[in-house]
């Protein structure tokens, strides 16, 4: 419970870190960034799945055009289109559907945007055409990478940047355009790719923010729940034995009383009290004392195993258990085995008139609740029985029939 409550605040520590970096600033550390790649992949995994079978679609359907625009060339097109470019585009976005990984998964669609990019600048390679119309292929792909696919901000900026240089490679080195469109293309790529950076940039920094506050939020609720627990747990508990307190026996006996009256099973009650505790106390001091109410709460518990028993503290030095759906012989014979095992713990008692140890006594009372019987009715004939082996000598058990009204 401790370290539990440690690591939530250690966490929310660094979550709250993260909130006061710098704007520029999109990584977190370590211990975050992990969660947050975890987080982004199952957010993203589907929709990018889709784009890259919508993107794959695009690409396939653009042969039209190749058809339309360069009729007298298409074949070549095709060429490069369906058979350079469709095989390896086809592969990457089968293994974009088996990917595991936010990484796998961002690196590949990075790698298909590459191939799709370069496809368009082979084909400009080839086409004599000094407006290098095509160009405009690349801003597709270009738009693609900074809003359709949910690519991280690095992976746009690696897609932009490497189709501009290699724009820049073919339309410098191979195929020199009109001066006019080259500089018109050029300067509208670098722009274009300038524009879908900020957008990029402020879509994953959002992201970013939304994970650490919505982790904020989920991390605080867990420490409500658990403060919840904790408080239903103290306000049911005896600090000094971790047995259920009273309150916690109450509401467990009376329920389960009306339970027992419906499936007319027997409840039984066994009132147990530390025989010369006081004197006990007066020779050793509370703090022993202490430590045998422990002692005593444990062998107690230890003989009642079963799911629908209780064993309760009481009062001071007082105990009390209920059996259900047991017969009151059986009752009886726990009862016995209860005192026989506080007195094999063979705890010295210095002034005891009974015996050289720590002993108890014990009231058992059994019955099938009826209507005319009220649940306090059994507590009392088991205290009476327990006041009765307090009579007859201390270290016993003895047993009482309840009083009708
Ligand atoms: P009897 O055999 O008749 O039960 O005698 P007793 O001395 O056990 O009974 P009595 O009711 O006179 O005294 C009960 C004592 O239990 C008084 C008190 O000192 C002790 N006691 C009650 N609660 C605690 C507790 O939480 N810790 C310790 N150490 N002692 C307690
Ligand atoms: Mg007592
Ligand atoms: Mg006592």
């Amino acid at each position: 419970m401790k370290n539990k409550e440690k690591d939530n605040s250690k966490e929310k520590e660094l979550l709250e870190k993260e909130l006061k970096k710098s704007f520029f600033n999109l990584k977190f550390s370590k211990e975050i960034e992990g969660k947050f790649r975890e987080y982004l992949y199952s957010q993203m995994k589907d929709f990018m799945q889709f784009s890259i079978l919508l993107g794959i679609a695009i690409y396939f359907l653009f042969g039209l055009l190749d058809y339309v625009v360069y009729h007298d060339v298409y074949k070549t097109l095709f060429f490069y289109r369906y058979i350079i470019g469709g095989p390896p585009l086809i592969l990457v976005s089968y293994l974009i559907m088996k990917s595991k990984t936010e990484k796998q998964i961002q690196i590949l669609f990075t790698v298909s945007l590459i191939i799709a990019g370069l496809v368009i600048v082979a084909m400009m390679a080839f086409l004599n055409d000094p407006t290098q119309r095509y160009y405009a292929g690349l801003t597709i792909v270009m738009l693609y990478a900074y809003i359709a696919v949910g690519l991280r901000f690095r992976y746009t900026l690696f897609i932009g940047w490497s189709l501009i240089v290699i724009y820049f490679v073919l339309a410098f080195f191979v195929k020199r355009p009109d001066e006019s469109f080259f500089i018109s293309n050029f300067f509208s790529l670098i722009f274009f790719n300038l524009i879908g950076m900020i957008s990029s940039f402020w879509y994953e920094k959002s992201q970013r923010k939304m994970f650490i506050l919505s982790s904020l939020v989920e991390l605080e609720r867990k420490e409500l729940r658990e403060a919840n627990k904790k408080l239903k747990e103290l306000s049911i508990t005896d600090h000094l034995t971790k047995l259920p307190n009273r309150r916690y026996f109450r509401e467990f006996f009376s329920r389960e009383w009306k339970i027992a009256a419906r499936n007319e099973s027997s409840v039984s009650a066994i009132m147990i009290d530390i025989d010369f505790f006081k004197r006990y106390n007066d020779a050793l001091g509370h703090q022993r004392g202490d430590m045998v109410l422990r002692k005593v709460a444990n062998a107690l518990k230890s003989i009642t195993r079963r799911g629908g028993d209780l064993v309760a503290r009481y009062g001071g030095e007082e105990f009390i258990v209920i059996l259900i759906g047991i017969s009151s012989k059986a009752a009886l014979k726990l009862a016995e085995k209860m005192r026989k095992s506080v007195e094999d713990l063979k705890i010295i008692h210095p002034d005891s008139s009974i015996s050289k140890y720590i002993t108890i006594s014990l009231g058992v009372s059994t019955i099938v609740p009826a209507n005319d019987i009220d649940c306090d009715d059994l507590v009392k004939a088991a205290d009476e029985a327990l006041y009765e082996a307090k009579r007859k000598g201390r270290n016993r058990v003895e047993k009482k029939e309840v009083k009708k009204a």
